[in-house]
């Protein structure tokens, strides 16, 4: 043990601080002098590199450092298994309140679906969250503790698989910029979580000032956009966000976002029965991307109750992405656990109907 490290008997303190969401200058500060620097370094890496969830299990740690602090650490309230492998959880936080993320497994590319916030206040008519409206919003160490939570569960290292993480959970991210950007920056330290820039996305449904916000973090996640309509009216009736941020204005901030060299940014298109889903729509979002470096991921919609829409034929989607294709890459999302109410715009905490759906 270092000289100037404290050796007495252990303060008590009234309350261990939580390092989930910390930084490594945050954790320096919380160690207040007490202890020598290179200590918060091993906090950060015990944690967010080796994933100690438990700090019993950082041995490196002097003991008395180790009483002073807790990891926060999200506990499972639920789980649920779909037939598809999917995984959805239902995660405890500290104020007893609950946040869904998912697990999507595929041959060594999985997937992991977090949450923003603890549901939403964007209204868009086809998304269960919506139904739930704002509680609040996920600090960065409950953003990341997701992450953390489902590698453990699925043993699962981020430094060397191909791991995917798409903020698509609860939430609207860009509604919570602040968190969002300290937990990517948690997540894509190479000293941290070590995941690859390249692999975290955010999804928003269009705030255009956040977006401009988004563009000048240094560190940043990909950018999917929540387009959903091929035009102003169309959009406004099922997402009514767009009377504030319109359409046209959401499109023009799109062309001019900095893309990286390795990046394109997505266009989520989540497909309503004979609402959005013609094929003149197509050509109208065909034509309205054409000049931004893009792909587009189609969604039939999800069900759900409450949602006053319905899915279109797997033929209308075909015909659908044909047309788009024709401009930009174009894909067709498969729904994963839906038996679990997993799926994009499932994820309300459904537990009392999953037992009715069950049984
Ligand atoms: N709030 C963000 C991210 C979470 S929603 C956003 O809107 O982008 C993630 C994706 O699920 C969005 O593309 C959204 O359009 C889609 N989605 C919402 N409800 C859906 C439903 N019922 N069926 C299919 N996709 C849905
Ligand atoms: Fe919120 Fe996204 Fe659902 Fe809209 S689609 S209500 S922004 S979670």
């Amino acid at each position: 043990m270092e000289a100037d490290e404290r050796t007495d008997t252990y303060i008590v303190t009234e309350q261990q601080q939580t390092l989930m969401g910390m930084d490594l200058p945050d954790m320096e500060a919380a160690l207040g002098g007490r202890y020598p620097k290179f200590r918060a370094k091993q906090m950060y890496e015990a944690l967010y590199s080796q994933r100690k969830l438990d700090l019993a299990l950082a041995k490196s740690l002097p003991a008395a450092l180790r009483e002073e602090f807790k990891t926060g650490a999200l506990k499972t309230d639920s789980r649920y298994d779909s037939v598809d492998g999917t995984v959805r959880y239902l995660l405890g936080l500290a104020d007893g309140k609950s946040v869904e993320a998912v697990f999507m497994p595929e041959n060594g590319r999985d997937t992991l679906c977090i949450s923003s916030q603890v549901g939403c206040p964007v209204d868009c008519k086809f998304c269960l969250t919506a139904l739930m409206g704002l509680e609040r919003n996920l600090t960065a160490g409950e953003i990341v503790g997701q992450v953390l939570h489902i590698a453990a569960a699925h043993h699962l290292d981020p430094h060397d698989r191909q791991m995917n993480i798409v903020m698509m959970g609860q939430g609207e991210p860009l509604m919570n910029l602040d968190a969002v950007l300290k937990a990517t920056r948690l997540l894509v330290d190479p000293a941290g979580v070590g995941m690859s820039e390249r692999r975290v996305t955010v999804s928003t449904s269009g705030l255009i000032p956040k977006i401009l916000e988004l563009a000048k973090s240094p560190v940043r996640p990909k950018l999917a956009i929540s387009l959903n309509a091929s035009h102003e009216e169309q959009r406004i009736e099922i997402m009514p966000i767009t009377k504030k941020w319109h359409l046209k204005d959401l499109i023009e901030v799109c062309a001019d976002y900095p893309l990286r060299s390795w990046e394109a940014l997505t266009f989520e298109y989540v497909m309503l029965r004979g609402v959005n889903d013609t094929d003149t729509d197509a050509k109208r979002v065909r034509k309205m991307l054409a000049n931004i470096n893009c792909k587009v991921n189609l969604i039939a919609l999800n069900p759900g109750p409450g949602i006053p829409f319905e899915t279109p034929d797997p033929e209308r989607v075909a015909s659908f992405q044909e047309i788009v294709k024709a401009g930009m890459p174009c894909f067709v999302r498969k729904p994963r656990g839906l038996d679990i109410y997993a799926a994009c715009g499932q994820l309300k905490r459904m537990s009392d109907e999953l037992v009715q759906l069950q049984n």
